[in-house]
C-alpha cells in the first residue's frame, strides 16, 4: 500500500505553479508555510542577479531542485538547432549559478519532419551539451511528455523512450523525470519505473492531476485529487525502487491561476498531504 505523506519537508513547488508571483514572491510565501524545496523556472531568472538570487535562496533555507527547462532540440532548421545549444549552455550556467544541481529537458518535436528524425536530433543535442553539463556538476533529466505533445513539444513520450534514451549516452549525468501527469496512461509504467529505478535514472518526480475534461491541452492541470490520476500508487512504484528525493508539484492551470493565488497554495498544500 502507498505510504503516506505526512509533512511537508519532501515538498517541493515549480514556481511556475504560483506564476503570478516573482522569485522574491515564491521565497516568501513558500518559506512561510514551511515549504523548503523549490524548482525554479527560468522566467522568473530574467534581469535577475544570479548571485544575489542565489544568497538570498541560501538565506532562506530553500534548496533548489532542479530549473526548468532546457531541451528543444528537435528542429527541421539547423539553425534552429543551433540556437536550442546556445539556448542550454545558457540553462547550465544559470543552474550552475544559482545552485540549481538539476536541468530538466522538454526534448522537442517539430511537426515538419518525422518523430524518429526528432529523436535523432534530440539524443545529438544532449551529447552536445552533456561536456558543459559535467563541467558544471549539472545533472540533466529528460521528462517524457504525454503523445498529446508529439506534434512539436516532444518526440519523447514514454518512460521507456526516456530510459533508454538516457542509458544510450552512457553518462550518469543524463536520467529522467517522471511527470505522472505525462505518464500515468501508459500501461508500461510500474514495470519501466521500476527499470528506470534500477539503472538509477530517476532524477525527478512531478505530480498534478488529470482532471476531465481537459479544456486546454497546457494549462488545465488539476490539483491531486481533481482527477484520475493515482498519484499515492504511482508515488509508491517511484519509491519502491528506493527514491526518497523531492515530490514536486507542478500545475498550469488558468483556472487556479485566475483565483487567489494564497488560496491556491493552501489548497495545493491540503492537496499534497491528502491526495499524494
Ligand atoms: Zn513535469
Amino acid at each position: 500500500m502507498p505510504s503516506e505523506i505526512t509533512d511537508l519537508s519532501r515538498m517541493c513547488l515549480h514556481t511556475m505553479t504560483t506564476r503570478h508571483w516573482d522569485l522574491n514572491e515564491c521565497i516568501r510565501q513558500y518559506t512561510a508555510r514551511g515549504i523548503r524545496n523549490i524548482t525554479i523556472w527560468r522566467n522568473v531568472l530574467e534581469g535577475q542577479d544570479l548571485e544575489a538570487v542565489r544568497r538570498k535562496l541560501d538565506e532562506s533555507g530553500m534548496k533548489v531542485v532542479s530549473l526548468c527547462r532546457g531541451g528543444f532540440f528537435a528542429a527541421a532548421s539547423k539553425n534552429k538547432r543551433e540556437n536550442a545549444i546556445a539556448e542550454n549552455m545558457g540553462a547550465i550556467r544559470e543552474a550552475e549559478r544559482i545552485g540549481a544541481p538539476l536541468l530538466v529537458l522538454v526534448c522537442g518535436a517539430d511537426p515538419g519532419q518525422p518523430l524518429e528524425t526528432s529523436r535523432e536530433q534530440i539524443f545529438e543535442g544532449i551529447m552536445e551539451i552533456l561536456p558543459a553539463a559535467m563541467e558544471a556538476g549539472v545533472k540533466l533529466a529528460i521528462e517524457p511528455l504525454h503523445p498529446m505533445y508529439a506534434g512539436d513539444r516532444s518526440a519523447i513520450n514514454t518512460l521507456k523512450q526516456a530510459t533508454d534514451m538516457a542509458l544510450k549516452t552512457r553518462s550518469p549525468y543524463v536520467g529522467v523525470t517522471i511527470d505522472v501527469y505525462h505518464t500515468w496512461w501508459d500501461p508500461e509504467l510500474k514495470p519501466e519505473i521500476a527499470r528506470c529505478g534500477k539503472e538509477g535514472r530517476i532524477f525527478a518526480f512531478h505530480v498534478c492531476d488529470w482532471k476531465l475534461p481537459v479544456l486546454d491541452l497546457l494549462n488545465d492541470r488539476g490539483l491531486m485529487g481533481d482527477g484520475c490520476i493515482p498519484v499515492p500508487l504511482i508515488r509508491s512504484w517511484v519509491e519502491q525502487t528506493g527514491f526518497t528525493g523531492p515530490v514536486e508539484v507542478e500545475i498550469f492551470s488558468e483556472r487556479y491561476w485566475a483565483a487567489d493565488q494564497h488560496q491556491f497554495l493552501d489548497q495545493i498544500i491540503n492537496a499534497y498531504l491528502t491526495h499524494t
